[in-house]
């Protein structure tokens, strides 16, 4: 309200500038202009995939956010980004590929930081919603496949789980906690659906297992943001408290739901934008 200052709109303008990544037309880029391991990009050529789908060609420059992925006004790469990471909402095709779109670049992100902070290893590090158990189970299977021989471990939870409390160094102690009766869930990648999470650990519970979560993935968006799923669903985005929590939206349909979600959840970031800006 008070105008736009000389500041804010130079701003603006860099932010247009780096929203426009170059689409990525073949998986060869992941190593050679992502920085993706060679082992990760291997595990994707083992799938036989040759060529990008429509919607991973979008989507993966964006999530893999490199900063030769950004163009900058004159057309040229190399501009790095300031955003760091970013919430996107993808609207694509029933069986357009976009349980890679998300993985793939998951991955890789999981594999930097564990490279780059040992301490990351005990924790659950993201969190995939997904609304039916089957379609959870088919994700863990395509991440296992993707993931192999990374390092990164990547689990479904199941009714009566709860999560592991990854902070007890001694097994022992555990072995005596009041969940020894019920299995533990440990990996740094959980897939569930909202109702496992939500109905069978406690608020608490899920503040303190997922307060280092970094990376929110709703599979089926609009789906999960339905009446049926949708208090379940904001529940457990509510519990997730790190301030670097990055959140990503998958969907065949563009629904009313999805869309007003993503306004404010980027709107809300880009408030936090402008105060990190100021300092
Ligand atoms: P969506 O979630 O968009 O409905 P999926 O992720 O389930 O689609 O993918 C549908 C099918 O396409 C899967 O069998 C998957 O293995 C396959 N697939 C994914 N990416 C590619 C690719 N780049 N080339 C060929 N097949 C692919
Ligand atoms: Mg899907």
């Amino acid at each position: 309200k008070k105008g736009r200052s000389k500041s804010s709109s130079a701003k603006a303008d860099k932010l247009k500038a780096l929203v426009f990544p170059e689409p990525m037309q073949e998986f060869d880029h992941l190593t050679s202009r992502y920085g993706v391991s060679r082992r990760l990009a291997n595990n994707v050529a083992e799938q036989g995939f040759t060529v990008p789908t429509e919607v991973q060609l979008g989507a993966l420059p964006l999530l893999l956010d490199s900063p030769s992925t950004y163009l900058s006004e004159s057309g040229q790469p190399g501009l790095t980004s300031s955003i760091g990471a970013i919430d996107l909402l993808a609207v694509a095709p029933t069986g357009s590929g976009k349980t890679l779109a998300f993985l793939l670049p998951l991955l890789h992100k999981l594999q930097q930081e564990k490279r780059d902070d040992a301490a990351v290893d005990r924790h659950i590090s993201a969190l995939i919603l997904a609304p039916t158990r089957e379609l959870a189970s088919q994700t863990v299977n395509e991440g296992r496949k993707l993931s192999k021989n990374t390092g990164i471990t990547i689990t479904q939870m199941r009714k009566g789980m709860r999560f592991g409390l990854q902070d007890h160094d001694n097994a022992e102690e555990e072995e005596s906690s009041e969940y020894n009766h019920s299995s533990l869930v440990k990996a740094d990648i959980i897939v569930s659906t909202p109702g496992i999470v939500h109905n069978t650990t406690s608020e608490s519970e899920n503040h303190l297992a997922l307060s280092k979560v970094r990376h929110l993935i709703l599979d089926e968006a609009d789906v999960l943001l339905d009446p049926l799923f949708r208090d379940q669903t904001l529940e457990i985005w509510n519990t997730l408290s790190n301030p670097k929590l990055r959140v990503s939206m998958w969907s065949a349909t563009m629904g009313s739901n999805i869309e007003a979600l993503a306004t404010a959840t980027i709107a809300a970031r880009r408030r936090g934008l402008n105060e990190l800006g100021k300092t």
